[in-house]
């Protein structure tokens, strides 16, 4: 075998509950995670000389850093030093997934990676062990691997699958200029002030939705405790979401800590409706349709 190919999908947060800041800095989250069908590409092939290469084509083409500084370079190493294989791959990222966008793109390329290696090097590493590895890349990491529909709790990494029925259409207003994730939750800090922030929680409204394929419920019970801050430090957002709105949208949410908005439609023709008026309407770069759930990181190739 001199050549893996693993595909990836994006994420949208169908609610994103924010809690309280624990000791380590971070925030204690509820989620519920979608995986939806806008794909990277990984592509591992053996190299001519042994070390790590990394190159990239698509989104983000010569904006991010090939080095140990990409999420994807940092799974093969990783990966090279729990196995003990040696650390040697071409690593080629196709990417779709919009930058900083709130879709999880770079912890896509980090699941992927983690998935091509493991096979480019018969290394069969144990599915625990893979999440283990992906949990300490990032948070959602191991959601990339997972796919489907899944409540994340703690970082986000701890994962319990949820049964979905059918699948949801979604259309992608992506943004100019991504969100620092960091920035927006910093911004969401500021916003709350000194009030005391509950514990999070998922909502029963969404999980009905979800498991009845009940688009017009999931429409009305998107939730995301980051949108305030998204809405704030990129004001541009709120007139997306009205635009989404307006054009028949059963739901519109800022994805993540954004700056890209999720609209649920009823159909893909409605799907494609709401991104041919959103694509004219100029308030966004550029649109995408995508139906979710989609299974996570698997081998194509
Ligand atoms: P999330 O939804 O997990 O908060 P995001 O979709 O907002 O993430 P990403 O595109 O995953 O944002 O990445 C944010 C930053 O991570 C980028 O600005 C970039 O500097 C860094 N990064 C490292 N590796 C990658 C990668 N392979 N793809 C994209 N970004 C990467």
């Amino acid at each position: 075998m001199s050549s893996v190919t693993v595909r990836v999908p994006a994420k949208v947060n169908l609610q994103l509950s924010v809690g309280p800041v624990r000791p380590d800095g971070f925030h204690e989250l509820a989620t519920i995670f979608q995986a939806v069908g806008l794909f990277d590409e990984v592509v591992a092939r053996t190299p001519a000389v042994p070390g790590i290469t990394l190159t990239l084509s698509g989104e983000g083409e010569g904006e991010l850093p090939l080095d140990e500084r990409n999420l994807a370079y940092r799974a093969a190493v990783l990966l090279a030093e729990h196995t003990g294989a040696e650390p040697s791959v071409d690593l080629h990222i196709h990417k779709a997934i919009p930058i900083a966008g709130g879709m999880a793109g770079g912890s896509a390329d980090a699941a992927a990676a983690l998935l091509a290696c493991d096979t480019l090097w018969r290394q069969s590493t144990p599915r625990e062990e893979l999440t283990a590895l992906a949990t300490e890349l990032g948070s959602d990491v191991p959601f990339a691997l997972h796919g489907g529909t899944a409540i994340g709790t703690g970082r986000g990494e701890n994962l319990t699958p949820v049964l979905s029925r059918g699948s949801f259409h979604w259309v992608f207003a992506v943004a100019d200029q991504g969100l620092s994730t960091p920035a927006v939750y910093a911004e969401c800090d500021r916003l709350r002030g000194g009030r005391t922030v509950p514990d999070p929680y998922v909502s029963d409204m969404l999980m009905q939705a979800v498991r009845a394929g009940d688009a017009l419920l999931l429409g009305k019970a998107l939730h995301n405790d980051l949108q305030p801050a998204a809405l704030s430090l990129r004001p541009v957002l709120r007139q997306v979401l009205e635009v989404g709105e307006d054009l028949g949208a059963l739901g519109g949410v800022v994805s993540g800590s954004g700056p890209t908005c999720a609209f649920v439609a009823r159909d893909d023709e409605h799907a494609l409706d709401i991104a041919v008026a959103l694509t004219a309407s100029g308030v966004c770069r550029t649109v995408r349709r995508a139906s979710g759930p989609v299974a996570g990181a698997r081998v194509t190739g």
